[in-house]
């Protein structure tokens, strides 16, 4: 099978390889050289396509093959484009959706430059699979919402400056039509930040309580008690986030780990046990390839309808596949993978290159069957939208 884009979209591959070469030779780059970078990716039409000029964006005709291309080359590099998956993936979609006009102006141009960081207050202790159970409130007095109560799980809440968050308004509604979609700043009087230390030694997310902090009466997506239909258009986007080619790239990097390690005194990649897992890997990995490419596929020619479903399949597959090739790595870093870490090296996640860089990508990667949904729920999903079966049993709404 021919997995290639074709003459013209390679031609273009090229193009955006040069640019990333230019750039990686002055890498790493600076806060400032970081900026300058986007911006010139920015003016090439290579990064936000689909943004108009006004908000920062290059205002491109759509082209998902363009846009896939320019995301692999972009991770290929290792340089500095993906701003916060909660910024640039999350709520600047969503703002462009079903955002207010003054919203879209207020909120995006800083996103994409990387001023405003976001965080996303959705899980609490009582409110994870079943979302909708959520409790913090927000009720309002005169021209501000005032909010109480208490988030987890709240990733990059430490560096953020503002936050979209669900929050039950209308209490006495059906637990779905009570909750509203705000947008808050993170730094004010009563909101408070406690970090959770993680499995593999590293601080990515945290608790946040939430003491009479206050936000506008107009910071609100979405009309008063809809907050869960927009929240349902924000988890559109936070499930497509990465793609098949970061996988290829694990794989290649767990061959070369197997190449590199000794089982027995000759190179793992001639043990017979290791082989087969490898050979297995192999198939997983072609499965995510593939499934990207029907959604890829689906997305260029407009097909809505086709898109959802291998979104939500390689969500469940990806993280996975990502868990099994993170497990073999730290299977065949053996016991120096037993090691406690340097404190430095636990901001770098993903390096394939180094003992500490397995251990960390195992641990983490026991993270991706749960954040943005469960396997248990994408299996439910795929299942009732995908195979038509029966509805799983729900908790009273
Ligand atoms: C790395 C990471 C980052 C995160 N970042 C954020 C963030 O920035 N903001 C935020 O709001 N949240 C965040 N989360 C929270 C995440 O969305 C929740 O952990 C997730 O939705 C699961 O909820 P829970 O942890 O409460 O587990 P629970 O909902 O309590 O589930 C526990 C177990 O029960 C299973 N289960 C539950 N219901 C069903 C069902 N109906 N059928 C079958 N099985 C079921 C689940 O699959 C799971 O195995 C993050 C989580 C992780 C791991």
């Amino acid at each position: 099978m021919d997995l290639s884009f074709g003459p013209e979209y390679e031609a273009y591959r090229a193009e955006v390889r040069e640019f990333t070469a230019e750039w990686s030779a002055h890498a790493p780059l600076s806060h400032e050289r970081a900026a300058e970078f986007r911006d010139r990716a920015t003016e090439r039409g290579y990064l936000y396509r689909g943004i108009p000029k006004r908000y920062g964006g290059s205002e491109r005709e759509f082209d998902a093959f363009r846009e896939a291309i320019v995301a692999e080359e972009f991770d290929a590099s290792g340089l500095p484009w993906r701003l916060g998956a909660q910024g640039v993936g999350m709520i600047v979609p969503t703002l462009l959706e079903i955002g207010e006009e003054w919203q879209r102006e207020k909120f995006i141009p800083g996103t994409l430059r990387g001023d405003y960081v976001w965080c996303q207050g959705y899980s609490e202790p009582g409110a994870g699979s079943d979302l909708a159970s959520l409790r913090s409130s927000a009720r309002l007095e005169g021209d501000e919402w005032v909010i109480n109560g208490h988030k987890i799980w709240t990733s990059d809440a430490q560096d953020s400056n503002y936050m979209f968050g669900m929050f039950r308004t209308e209490p006495d509604a059906p637990k779905h039509a009570g909750i509203s979609y705000l947008l808050l700043e993170v730094d004010q009087p009563g909101l408070e930040i406690r970090p959770l230390r993680q499995i593999d030694g590293a601080v990515h997310f945290n608790e946040v309580f939430f003491d009479d902090v206050r936000t506008p009466a107009d910071w609100i997506v979405g009309k008063r008690g809809q907050g869960w239909q927009v929240a349902r258009v924000n988890l559109k986007y936070e499930r497509n986030l990465g793609g098949g080619s970061m996988m290829r790239r694990h794989f290649n990097g767990l061959l070369e780990l197997a190449r590199r390690s000794e089982i027995d005194g000759r190179p793992a990649i001639q043990d017979p046990v290791t082989r087969r897992r490898l050979a297995e890997l192999e198939g997983y990995v072609r499965c995510v390839e593939t499934t990207y490419m029907r959604q890829l596929s689906a997305t260029a020619n407009g097909e809505e309808q086709k898109v959802s479903l291998p979104i939500l399949m390689n969500k469940l597959y990806g993280t996975d596949t990502r868990e099994k090739i993170a497990r073999l790595g730290y299977d065949l870093v053996g016991s120096d993978g037993l090691r406690a870490p340097a404190e430095e090296d636990l901001k770098i996640q993903s390096n394939t290159e180094t003992v500490t860089g397995w251990v960390d990508q195992y641990l983490f990667s026991l993270a991706g069957p749960i954040a943005a949904g469960s396997s248990n729920i994408q299996r439910n999903i795929i299942g009732e939208r995908g195979l038509g079966l029966p509805r799983d049993l729900r908790s009273p709404s």
